[in-house]
């Protein structure tokens, strides 16, 4: 993939880049049950996989450690081992 410029970047990025975007491992998480939306704002877009318990903290890397956060709450529960009703009074 290149950009106007001629500047390679990989496919990845480009999807990323895109709102609509749903990740495989966001995928199946929805294919599981959750709703296609962030647990905590409702948010439709740039939709991610977060890791309730993280992973730098001793979590597992596995969809029952899984919930969908957007990219903006996610980024604001970094590795932070908290509830979603936590996390809403941050996001805030
Ligand atoms: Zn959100």
């Amino acid at each position: 993939m290149h950009d106007d410029k001629g500047n390679w970047f990989p496919n990845e990025l480009v999807e990323e880049s895109n709102p609509n975007y749903i990740p495989k491992r966001v995928q199946v998480l929805i294919d599981n049950g959750s709703k296609a939306e962030c647990k905590c704002c409702y948010s439709k877009e740039y939709l991610t996989f977060d890791h309730v318990n993280p992973t730098s903290k001793g979590g597992k890397d596995d969809n029952n450690n899984g919930q969908i956060l957007c990219s903006r709450c996610n980024s604001i529960k970094s590795n932070k081992f908290i509830s979603i009703k936590k996390l809403r009074k941050l996001v805030k």
